[in-house]
């Protein structure tokens, strides 16, 4: 079981001209023995290096920034949040499952509606004013048409993204369109273009995920991600994220902080806090969160939904 793994800085100066050149690695047995899978997007420290065949061993995983599950991904900067607005049209209340699913992570998240061709002008600036309302600013895009692409491109820039949304809302193509056709590999064509300096310790990050034993002796069932380096820069997840949004790790008490616009009715409402601390915003004495909303009944039917879950917990 090998992880790729993207020499991304070095502790001495003048190994830097390694930097970009991928690695074949085994993650330390010790490291399986305390039960730290290393995942696709982890910081990891590489040492007993050969340079040669681009061999390494991984010793150690630095402390992560954040890691989702769906897919397995460590140091997720950024969620981009995909619907489209028709084929499949899109739908509020499952938007708002992934949008309170994305929130609960912690990691910020940008909403792009896909398919813009399919609509009319009209219909998209509808959609714009009303997700305005709801806390969020949405990309309109279209992989056919390329519209919006550029600015996906400006956002994703710099950082680590996963895409989420439900199926058929043109994830996949999307990240093909993105991705453009830059290699996975960062690897040179020249062999030996810097001196094999065995023995020393780098500072590496895993940027491509788990690959199959050589000579594909046997198939791997396991899933696969591997973060593609993108045209304009920054990474991507080949695998697309949360399919069924299931809320696991939100409480009663958490979900009103993945209502934007709870938030904003808080802050903009006079003290910032309803009189009681715990206040599941449901008409409770000096509460700030009137039900005048858009999404209030959407809130309800989450905040039950968690209710059950958590009596039968
Ligand atoms: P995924 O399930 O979210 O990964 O969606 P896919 O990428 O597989 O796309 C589902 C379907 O939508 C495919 O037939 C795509 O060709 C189509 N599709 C993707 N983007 C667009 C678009 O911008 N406009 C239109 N009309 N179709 C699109
Ligand atoms: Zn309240």
């Amino acid at each position: 079981n090998f992880m790729r793994v993207v020499v991304n800085s070095a502790s001495q100066p003048e190994d830097s001209a390694s930097l970009g050149v991928e690695l074949l690695c085994v993650v330390k047995a010790v490291l399986k023995k305390i039960r730290r899978r290393v995942l696709v997007g982890d910081k990891v420290l590489v040492g007993s290096i050969d340079w040669v065949d681009r061999r390494g061993m991984i010793e150690n995983v630095f402390q992560r920034k954040s890691e989702i599950l769906d897919p397995p991904v460590a140091n997720v900067d950024h969620l981009l949040v995909l619907f489209s607005l028709e084929q499949p049209k899109i739908e509020p209340f499952m938007l708002t499952r992934f949008l309170v699913e994305a929130e609960s992570t912690g990691i910020p998240l940008t909403l792009a509606l896909n398919k813009a061709e399919l609509v009319d002008e009209s219909t998209l600036v509808e959609w714009k004013s009303r997700l305005r309302g709801w806390g969020y600013e949405p990309v309109l895009c279209s992989v056919d048409t390329k519209r919006g692409l550029d600015t996906l491109q400006f956002i994703l820039r710099d950082q680590t993204s996963v895409i989420v949304g439900p199926s058929g809302v043109g994830k996949s193509s999307l990240i093909n369109a993105l991705r453009g056709n830059k290699s996975v590999l960062a690897a040179t064509e020249e062999d030996n273009w810097f001196e094999p300096i065995l023995g020393s310790k780098w500072f590496e990050e895993q940027r491509v995920g788990e690959v199959s034993t050589r000579s594909g002796r046997g198939k791997h069932t396991t899933r696969n991600v591997s973060l593609l380096p993108l045209s304009g820069g920054g990474y991507l997840a080949d695998t697309p994220g949360f399919n069924q949004p299931s809320l696991m790790k939100v409480t009663k008490q958490s979900l009103p902080q993945y209502f934007p616009e709870i938030q904003k009715m808080l802050k903009d409402n006079g003290p910032g806090k309803c009189s009681f601390s715990d206040c599941l915003h449901l008409g409770e004495p000096g509460c700030l969160v009137k039900g005048d909303w858009e999404r209030y009944a959407y809130y309800l039917q989450l905040l039950d939904e968690i209710k059950i879950r958590e009596e039968f917990q």
